[in-house]
């Protein structure tokens, strides 16, 4: 069997992973979790890099509807606008479920020079596992990163990344060199250029 292709970068937060599986606008949108089989590799190909042990297929529509609120919410940061009310109640509702927690670790001695914490998680069930994402999508909304996510500017892309330098355009090294080409090809075909 050869695994099957996901718009999955490897490089962003798990919350905008997902929201990539909702690929393009109108017409051309593409839905990469159409049904229970993909959602469950997609999520066997994430598991690595994010820990999730759980058979997510059967809760396939949970899935899609997180996705949706989550593309929707990243949708409104990047055109820099406040989203409809629906997908942040919905958001809320599954960090409900997240299980992550902070733990105190105090092994210093009876002069604890510091105070550790730790972020624990314990993702026993698929409510738990949507509520990670969800909860990571808040995160990336509310903290230092949330002015820093992006639209990829490639020709016909529209996935979603946080920008780690300040002249990333692109969500991948490819499409910025599919951007190039297609600014040549314009600049070469157009009458008048040079
Ligand atoms: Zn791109």
């Amino acid at each position: 069997m050869t695994a099957v292709e996901f718009p999955i970068l490897g490089t962003e937060p798990l919350a905008v992973e997902l929201a990539n599986t909702l690929y393009g606008a109108g017409e051309a949108r593409i839905d990469f979790l159409p049904d229970a089989r993909r959602v469950g590799e997609w999520f066997a190909q994430v598991s690595e890099r994010h820990g999730v042990a759980v058979a997510m297929g059967p809760h396939a529509a949970r899935v899609r509807m997180l996705r949706d609120c989550v593309h929707a919410l990243l949708s409104a940061a990047v055109e820099g606008r406040v989203p409809d009310a629906a997908p942040v109640r919905r958001v809320n509702d599954f960090t409900a479920a997240a299980p992550t927690y902070l733990r105190l670790d105090w092994s210093g001695g009876a002069r604890a020079s510091r105070w550790t914490s730790t972020v624990t998680g314990t993702v026993t069930g698929p409510a738990a596992v949507l509520g990670s994402i969800a909860t990571c999508c808040v995160e990336l909304l509310t903290g230092p990163q949330a002015d820093r996510v992006r639209r990829c500017q490639g020709p016909g892309c529209s996935l979603f990344f946080v920008q780690n330098h300040p002249r990333r355009r692109w969500c991948h090294p490819s499409c910025g060199h599919r951007d190039r080409q297609a600014r040549y090809y314009r600049r070469q075909h157009t009458p008048g250029a040079s």
